[in-house]
């Protein structure tokens, strides 16, 4: 394991490799999935006092909810999203509402939607937690000192009141006893704004809490990081909740980077390894049963009526990725962003305006009650196989004013900043692009401002165009995509030798005005696995849709050359809008499919059943 600690004088620091670029102005498909909440969400005055209002009324008590999260989970996007666009709108929307949830701190120095009589269980702790996380982005991009220090303030109130109530010791409640759900992992993943908090304030009891956390293993009877060190895959742990699970290890991260202990990085690493080995599934999410991890890398060719690749996991796995990307520089956390953002998020953006419903919501009161609910941004869960969107609002909980929200719903945006946060990102020797799509960046190199234009099309063609304006010597990343066996590089119309570095192709080189023509090889592709078959386009997955003529249940025959390519010609869609569809030869006729992003976006019709995996003939 490469020891990514590097010494830059006293006090020790760490470098990332990567750095978020000054300027990132994405166009066409790319731009469009980043300021999809602004409009959808983001902007939401009255959504935005209503979370936090739940801290005012203290809503979960009775019944152990987690209204409590909304508020920060939304934040957290929103900071994300207005890191890449910079919408003036949305910062004062979300200064608002940060000052907002300052006044509704109690005056324990509780940030909490329980009454203190009935404190410390369900999800009480997530949800401060989310306050915390909520505070935290925002002090990150707030421009006020004053409000700043307010934050902080509030924050170490917050935090004391925990840190003398929570833990070993006398009168204390173990962290792993603050809730009933899934051996208290919920409540363990505190541990990162509690080390954010450290770093704010330096304040040492901040970090011992910390440490007291990693030490419970983040699971009653259970060390789930140690775990993963000895290589044992996540579906087999005691508890296998997918979303809470890496939410604890985005904490072992943030943990690692202040401590530079290198087990923890490994325990992180080792663990992405096994979810991508076991879990992963080709749009990019996890957990075929629920919310589960359970062997989804194999399970997800099965026919099933479970609800599946919840939403909450597609962007939490973005995000872990997305911290080890900027810590380590390696391309293949790029890999797996890319797939997880073009596929398993975009397809759950409610992109076509759907009313939802058809989509079912329940809360427990006594019994159980079904509801309609409003519709929301994002989708809950993803079907693989033969199945359609929009049938549950995940984590749903009613908020007052006859509105509203699930979890899913609420995280979404955090997964959609990241697709514009990690398409180009600056090394320390140069500038780095991970995502292949048309746009203009301006990144700082060694002091000096660099600027690019891309333009891409992965859709249409398998060329992409990068303008380099400006002079000076640094280094250019190209990411080697893992779906091309292709990667011929090009600098004004010359072949362009270059050195491999972490899954990059790094050409450094004086640069002045150059054109450098990238060809990767964006052809259809077969995947067989457990008979059955799916389709792929580059980086996008494809999906038939039962709007397109023919029983999407039947089993298929696809020819394919030496290298899984198919023939497939590029048709238009009169169905319904989608990025691409294609027509497919079989033996017995052709299919029709498209971008599964695009697939199955009408649910509130009888007909949108989609599928992904097709039955082998
Ligand atoms: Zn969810």
């Amino acid at each position: 394991m490469k020891n990514y600690a590097k010494t830059t004088g006293e006090p020790e620091k760490l470098i990332a490799a990567f750095q978020p670029a000054n300027d990132v102005r994405l166009r066409g498909n790319a731009d469009d999935i980043v300021r999809f909440p602004e409009e959808k969400q983001l902007l939401d005055d009255e959504l935005w006092e209503l979370f936090v209002n739940q801290y005012r009324l203290r809503s979960d008590s009775e019944t152990n909810g987690w209204r409590g999260e909304f508020w920060g989970k939304m934040m957290r996007g929103g900071c994300m999203t207005y890191a890449v666009t910079k919408n003036v709108k949305l910062y004062n929307a979300l200064l608002k509402s940060a000052k907002s949830m300052l006044s509704a701190q109690d005056e324990l120095g509780r940030f909490s939607t329980y009454e203190q009589d009935k404190e410390f269980r369900g999800w009480d702790m997530w949800c401060r937690k989310y306050a915390m996380l909520g505070l935290e982005y925002f002090y990150d991009i707030c421009k006020n000192q004053a409000l700043k220090r307010k934050i902080v303030n509030a924050l170490r109130k917050h935090a004391d009141y925990i840190v003398k109530r929570v833990g070993n010791g006398k009168n204390k409640i173990p962290v792993t006893e603050t809730s009933q759900n899934w051996g208290g992992m919920n409540s363990c993943s505190i541990l990162e704004p509690f080390v954010k908090l450290y770093n704010l304030t330096g304040t040492p009891k901040y970090l011992n809490f910390a440490k007291y956390i990693v030490k419970t293993g983040f699971c009653k009877d259970f060390n789930v990081w140690k775990a993963a060190l000895s290589d044992r895959p996540p579906y087999t742990y005691p508890q296998t909740k997918a979303y809470e699970m890496m939410s604890c290890f985005e904490g072992l991260l943030e943990y690692y980077i202040v401590t530079k202990e290198e087990q923890y990085l490994n325990a992180v690493v080792r663990f992405c390894e096994l979810v991508a080995e076991t879990d992963i599934t080709i749009i990019g999410c996890a957990g075929c049963t629920d919310e589960l991890f359970d062997n989804s890398a194999q399970k997800q060719t099965e026919q099933s009526d479970m609800h599946m690749q919840e939403t909450c996991v597609t962007v939490m796995w973005m995000k872990l990725n997305y911290r080890l990307l900027s810590l380590t520089g390696e391309s293949r956390y790029a890999d797996r962003i890319e797939r997880s953002a073009l596929n398993a998020l975009a397809g759950a953006m409610n992109t076509e305006n759907q009313t939802m419903e058809k989509s079912e919501a329940h809360v427990w009161d006594g019994k159980l009650i079904f509801d309609r609910h409003e519709p929301y941004p994002f989708d809950s869960y993803s079907p693989l196989t033969v199945n359609r969107r929009g049938r549950r609002a995940g984590g749903y909980m009613r908020l007052q004013n006859g509105r509203s929200y699930g979890c899913c719903a609420c995280i979404g945006s955090a997964g959609t900043a990241i697709a514009g946060l990690f398409a180009i990102l600056c090394g320390q020797d140069g500038v780095y692009v991970n995502l292949y799509n048309t746009g203009a960046f301006t990144a700082t190199v060694g002091g000096r401002e660099v600027k690019l234009e891309i333009s891409a099309n992965l859709y249409r063609s398998d060329n992409v165009k990068i303008k380099i304006k400006g002079t000076g010597t640094f280094a250019l990343g190209l990411r080697k995509p893992a779906w091309s066996d292709r990667f011929d590089v090009s600098v004004d119309g010359e072949k362009a030798v270059f050195e491999e570095k972490r899954g990059y192709a790094v050409l450094e080189r004086e640069w002045s005005e150059n054109i450098v023509l990238v060809k990767v090889n964006a052809k259809v592709k077969l995947h067989e696995q457990n008979g059955k078959i799916a389709l792929t386009k580059g980086p996008y997955v494809l999906a038939r849709d039962s709007a397109f003529f023919g029983d999407i249940a039947a089993p298929v025959n696809i020819a394919a050359n030496a290298k899984n390519e198919v023939a497939a010609e590029a048709v238009q869609n009169i169905s319904f809008p989608s990025e691409i569809a294609l027509r497919v030869p079989t033996d017995s006729g052709h299919i029709t499919v498209c971008d599964y992003a695009s697939a199955g976006k009408r649910y509130d019709d009888d007909v949108c059943d989609i599928t992904v995996w097709m039955p082998k003939k």
